[in-house]
């Protein structure tokens, strides 16, 4: 057993370090295929042992091989936190396809969130990429678990409620973008009514608690826009790990109280 958690947590790192060069590539509108990797500095092709996630950070003491140029230790900690996640949802959900759709949707807004940071912008590609892969991913649940109409209804509300509501947000408030009623579409899409409740309501809490951190540190004034994206990942991330006891939580103290 720990041996396959070893290779989920390896097969995260690798998928990590992928996730990087999306990062940095899709709002430079470069493929995220072609050239292969390459120091952004001086421009020399990587080789084999300078792309081994984390450890070539390590080993290089965090600068490139040929210009010395430092190296970002963002790139081994996304590396990190890609892995951490694939443990976590293989514990929960085993080898299953559960797993492998939850998989993907953290991949993804790993990227949509941390291009967010850095650009303030979703970007298209990134979003009709998971529409895309939320329908075919329910395709195939569906025909392998022989869903009926109401089963992909149940899916197709997660991704509608959620976006109904942000978008009364943005016309009575205008305190978030048309961007993010796109990921909260996709997480609902992925995650289904329940969930989807749950990644909702978790975004909003997270987001006005770390808006207020930032705000009283002093690392955002009120006028500096803040982007809301990794407030929705942090949200369908916890949601996917915890949803179900936040639910059964909330519910036993609903029903105490009545
Ligand atoms: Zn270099």
């Amino acid at each position: 057993m720990i041996l396959f958690y070893l290779l989920i947590f390896t097969i995260g790192l690798c998928v990590g370090s992928f996730l990087n060069v999306c990062i940095y590539r899709i709002p430079r509108e470069e493929s995220v295929i072609f050239p292969s990797s390459h120091c952004t500095n001086c421009n020399n092709r990587l080789v084999w042992k300078d792309l081994i996630p984390i450890a070539s950070y390590l080993l290089l003491k965090g600068e490139c091989r040929y210009c010395k140029e430092k190296i970002s230790p963002r790139y081994a900690i996304i590396e990190l936190i890609t892995a951490i996640s694939y443990v976590l949802v293989l514990i929960k959900y085993g080898f299953s396809l559960y797993s492998l759709k939850y998989l993907i949707l953290i991949s993804l807004l790993i990227v949509i969130s941390l291009i967010d940071i850095d650009t303030m912008n979703i970007y298209f590609k990134t979003t009709v990429f998971g529409v895309v892969c939320g329908i075919v991913i329910l395709a195939i649940e569906g025909i392998s678990s022989g869903y009926g109409v109401h089963n992909y209804l149940y899916y197709f509300l997660g991704g509608i409620i959620p976006t109904i509501i942000i978008t009364l947000i943005i016309l009575m408030t205008r305190g978030m973008g048309w961007g993010d009623v796109e990921i909260f579409f996709i997480c609902g899409l992925f995650l289904g009514v329940k969930l989807s409740m749950v990644m909702t309501f978790l975004s909003f809490i997270i987001g006005a608690i770390i808006s207020l951190f930032l705000l009283y540190s002093k690392k955002k004034t009120r006028k500096d826009p803040i982007p809301f994206g990794p407030f929705i990942a942090l949200g369908a991330f916890f949601a996917i790990l915890m949803g179900d006891m936040i639910v059964n939580l909330y519910m036993s103290l609903y029903i105490n109280l009545i």
